[in-house]
């Protein structure tokens, strides 16, 4: 089985029903609905057809709805859409000018701070960087500009600053409408782009809990000032999961910061106990081809032995031409990866003291897992915080979640090793309860009668965060 989960993008290429299915059976463990093109309503049908399908295979997909925030773009070209810049020609970015309006020597842009935002000698990155600009000047609401690096230029495309410090606020009026669909079609994860603090996680939060919303929240790390020591721990400390947004963190950043950037941000989301996603270009040739390069192959195999949570595609999947050929190579280069026992072994956090029952509890039960022959963890759960733990500890070991909750089902499946069972027990005895467990494992071919399993569990079900007992069983001698 495969440890390591895949988030998929929707889009054009997977509305059709048929393609929708064969892309979830690929291999797609959370759908990614991004905020950033289409209306919500088709977001809200997307939703409906995913959960369609995965109630049909009987299979749990979660919903991740990734918020637009505030990506700062240029306006509008005459005619075509689009203009060539010439090296070293002028080009101005002015926010009076008609949205329309744009040529080869200006742009409008909707940002009306960007003018105080930027100063003499600040670069900007258009394009996702494929266009740098150096500012020359600023005359009231035009940045006058050179073109360092030139090249075609269409409608709307991004602006970044090079090293960062735009001011935008994380979140935008669009983003708080999106909160409110966000929890009408109940997603799991809300993804919030751009944040610049904890503040801004929390502000997510607390307006989705007034919208009724329950999603977890995942920070999408993209911008340079979110990286900052003191900074970076307390957005994940506010955070569910956070993302390794490369795309707009490369362009901040330079590309050839990321790799040591991925590693890094992996390995502290996972030492303080938060879920991780690696995200942008993981398979980017395979939206023209039906293969992926070596360099892709290695990139996903890279991200898996860093220790991510799961690895995403964006416009593979949503606008690609093999949305469910680039899922099942996915899989099968994560599957391939996690074989190595290097990424099997734990480092058991053995300096480390716990904080609660339930977290003492999901680590011996790791330490145990990792050295005794155990052939499966069963971890009954309310609210999904044990089996994350559990999976913060790297192992072989599959850990099953059982739940009652649909909604805890579909949160864990971001969780690097973690499988759902919707499980509801009729009984407060607690050996027939391992019983009904083992009988459940059994049921799915998932262990044999002489395999070891570990359970865990609360001596008062239904409590969250009640897990305080751990047995170790041998199936068949229950
Ligand atoms: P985006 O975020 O695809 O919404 O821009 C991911 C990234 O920047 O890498
Ligand atoms: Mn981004």
């Amino acid at each position: 089985m495969r440890r390591t989960k895949i988030v998929a993008t929707l889009g054009p290429s997977t509305d059709d029903p048929a393609v929708l299915e064969r892309v979830i059976k690929a291999g797609v463990d959370v759908v990614r609905l991004n905020f950033s093109h289409g209306d919500a309503e088709t977001h809200k049908k997307r939703a409906e057809a995913v959960h369609a399908i995965s109630r049909k295979l009987k299979r749990h997909v979660g919903v991740l709805v990734d918020l637009q925030g505030p990506k700062i773009r240029i306006a509008r070209f005459q005619g075509e859409g689009k203009v060539y810049l010439r090296e070293n020609a002028r080009f101005d970015l002015d926010t009076a000018l008609p949205p329309d309006q744009g040529d080869e020597r200006q742009v409008g842009c909707l940002y009306s701070d960007l003018p105080k935002d930027v100063k003499p000698g600040d670069v900007l990155l258009l394009d996702d960087g494929r266009i740098e600009l150096g500012v020359d000047r600023i005359e009231g609401t035009r940045i006058v500009c050179r073109v360092i690096s030139g090249g075609e230029l269409s409608n709307h495309k991004g602006i970044n600053k090079q090293g960062g410090g735009l001011s935008a606020a994380a979140l935008t009026e669009k983003d708080k409408e999106d909160i409110r669909t966000a929890a009408e079609i109940d997603a799991d994860y809300i993804a919030v782009s751009f944040p610049r603090s904890a503040e801004d996680i929390r502000e997510a939060r607390d307006l989705l809990r007034a919208a009724g919303g329950e999603a977890g929240i995942v920070a999408k790390i993209e911008r340079a000032e979110a990286l900052e020591p003191g900074v970076i721990e307390s957005i994940i400390d506010a955070s569910d999961a956070i993302m390794v947004a490369r795309g707009d963190l490369g362009v901040e950043i330079g590309d050839a910061q990321l790799p040591w950037v991925q590693k890094d941000l992996i390995k502290l989301a996972r030492s303080r106990d938060r879920a991780v996603i690696t995200a942008t270009q993981m398979m980017e040739s395979m939206i023209q081809n039906p293969m992926p390069t070596r360099a892709e192959v290695f990139d996903v195999a890279n991200a898996v032995i860093d220790g991510t949570d799961a690895v995403m595609l964006s416009a593979e999947t949503a606008t690609g031409k093999y949305p469910d050929k680039a899922v099942a190579a996915m899989a099968r280069i994560c599957k391939e990866a996690e074989q190595h026992p290097r990424v099997r072994q734990s480092t058991h956090r053995i300096d480390e003291k716990f904080d609660y029952i339930d977290e003492a509890i999901a680590m011996a039960s790791m330490y145990i897992a990792n050295h005794l022959p155990v052939k499966a963890i069963g971890a009954q759960t309310e609210s999904g915080s044990t089996p994350l733990w559990m999976s913060r500890i790297s192992s072989g070991i599959p850990i099953y979640a059982l739940t009652r909750h649909e909604k805890t089902c579909r949160k864990v499946t971001l969780y690097r090793g973690v499988y759902p069972i919707s499980f509801q027990s009729t009984t407060s005895d607690h050996a027939v309860l391992n019983r009904e467990i083992i009988d459940e494992f059994l049921s799915r071919d998932l262990v044999k009668p002489g395999d070891l399993v570990i359970l865990t569990k609360g001596d008062l079900t239904g409590v969250r965060g009640g897990t305080n007992a751990l047995k170790i069983a041998r199936v068949g001698a229950v």
